[in-house]
């Protein structure tokens, strides 16, 4: 099937080399000529594991290619994939559609040939409708074009797997005809046994906004359960443990720690009540406003906790911090919890250095002021206090014992609750993670001798300051 991909991102250069490592006759378009040129050559302008084999292998058969121009998608596709970012709009929760709204003008007055256009960026649901009666009034007479919802469910790190076998596809269509054609392009998959759900595009917007949501709460209450623990002494990890051996809960996204992040869930959250208030059912989702602030507030308590541990004040005190990107195998900073956390540790006078396996360079264009290290040795040497932030594997193989020796104070902030505690300890560092208790024997100790407080407290109106997100996110569009 002849097909266009618009927006070569994380989610559309990766969509736009599977479909075409399956069989299909892929065009994919971007603004962004670089990315463009890049993807054009084989080298992936992103960090995603697996990505790079299935970009070379799709452009050696010939069934791969990329350009800039709309015209040249509107004449080559049967079916145009939208897959352009929806960040969050300036001074707003709600979604900014901008970019999905100037690839319909850009695409639609140029269809010469009946057409399919499917979205498949996440989307306040009523887009498809609203998107419908748009390209009705731009299409030249004469040319039908059928729209359809098919949003997409893959996780960074993971993005060639979850393409090429997604755990359902679902596809929201108001006609037999775009139904058939996506079963159609699916074939492959859906042969495999990937269940198939065809539904409304407004079910199929909503599919996407609710599996975010419900991902995030489920975050967010291991979360809230850990603030709870760190008041009572008790400790979270065993409370996950034993919950997630009830089948109904589950143990997965139960790790409690400093909280979820990139451009997907925060954002789309954020999105998601904003509809709602728009359908007047805000109040359905107004838990969802309760979920972003815990999620923001294990940020605070990560700043409030180091604080702490260096005896009440970061000024001049020299910190490293273990991980950039908003989680690991990716490297994507869009509101990466990592760097919120070592940018807010910054800016009350530490001086930090970070490190990252990936996302080195997007942190260092995110965050001029912070000290970045490409070498894990050489942004820990020195250290009075370690915070491991972003749970990459190499992370839990390092060797306590060697990075005592390098460091100044073997001091440890586990915000992921994920490396081994018993050995850390046992090599002489000073572990602390968010809820769970510190042993008694090893009770961090000011620099004035005082043992510190061991209950992380709310966070204080300082580290409230200085953990303070602007009020709009950018997804790099
Ligand atoms: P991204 O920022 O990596 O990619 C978006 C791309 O769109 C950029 O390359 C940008 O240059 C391009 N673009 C912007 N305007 C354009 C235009 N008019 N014409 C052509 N290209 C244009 O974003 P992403 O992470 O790939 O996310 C895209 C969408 O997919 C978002 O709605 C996101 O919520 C959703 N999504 C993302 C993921 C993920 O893991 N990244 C997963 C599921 C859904």
């Amino acid at each position: 099937m002849r097909l266009t991909v618009i927006g070569t991102g994380y989610l559309g250069a990766v969509h736009a080399a599977c479909m075409a490592d399956i069989g299909h006759d892929v065009l994919g378009v971007d603004v962004d000529a670089e990315k463009v040129a890049a993807l054009a050559e084989g080298r992936p302008p992103f960090y995603e594991p697996g990505f790079d084999e299935v970009l070379t292998r799709a452009l050696a058969s010939g069934r791969l290619r990329f350009g800039t121009d709309l015209r040249g998608a509107a004449a080559h596709g049967k079916v145009h994939f939208i897959c352009v970012g929806t960040p969050q709009q300036a001074g707003s929760r709600a979604a900014d559609l901008r970019y999905v709204d100037a690839v319909v003008d850009g695409l639609v007055p140029h269809l010469s040939a009946p057409c399919l256009v499917v979205g498949k960026s996440t989307v306040p649901v009523g887009t498809t409708a609203r998107l419908t009666a748009r390209i009705a009034g731009l299409a030249p007479t004469g040319v039908r074009v059928a729209t359809a919802w098919n949003p997409e469910f893959l996780r960074e790190g993971f993005a060639v797997e979850d393409t090429l076998r997604p755990d359902r596809i679902v596809a929201g269509t108001t006609s037999r005809q775009a139904d058939e054609v996506l079963r159609r392009l699916y074939a492959p998959m859906l042969d495999a046994g990937v269940p198939y759900i065809g539904t409304d595009p407004s079910t199929a917007e909503l599919v996407k906004t609710a599996a975010n949501s419900f991902l995030a709460t489920k975050i967010s209450f291991i979360n809230a359960m850990a603030e709870v623990c760190d008041a009572a002494g008790a400790d979270v990890v065993t409370l996950a443990d034993a919950l997630g051996h009830d089948t109904r809960i589950g143990r997965r996204f139960l790790n409690a720690g400093l909280g979820f992040g990139g451009g997907c869930l925060p954002k789309d959250i954020r999105a998601f009540t904003a509809r709602a208030q728009e359908l007047g059912v805000g109040h359905a989702v107004a838990f969802l406003n309760q979920v972003d602030e815990i999620n923001e507030r294990q940020r605070t308590r990560t700043v409030t906790l180091a604080r702490q541990l260096v005896g009440g004040d970061l000024a001049d005190r020299r910190v490293t911090v273990l991980g950039a990107a908003f989680k690991p195998n990716s490297d994507d900073v869009r509101d990466s919890p990592s760097l919120a956390v070592a940018a807010a540790l910054r800016r009350q006078g530490a001086d930090v250095r970070v490190h990252d396996p990936e996302g080195i360079a997007n942190a260092r264009r995110a965050h001029p002021e912070l000290r970045c290290e490409a070498d894990l040795l050489t942004a820990c040497r020195g250290a009075e206090l370690v915070l491991h932030l972003t749970e990459w594997g190499q992370y839990r193989e390092l060797d306590p014992v060697k990075l005592a020796r390098v460091v100044r104070e073997p001091v440890l902030v586990d915000a992921r609750n994920a490396l081994p505690h018993d050995e850390w300890r046992a090599a002489g560092w000073t572990v602390r993670a968010l809820g769970r208790p510190a042993p008694p024997d090893r009770q961090p100790v000011a620099r004035g001798g005082e043992p510190l407080r061991t209950v992380i407290g709310p966070p204080d109106a300082e580290t409230d300051r200085a953990v303070a997100r602007p009020s709009t996110l950018s997804t790099g569009v």
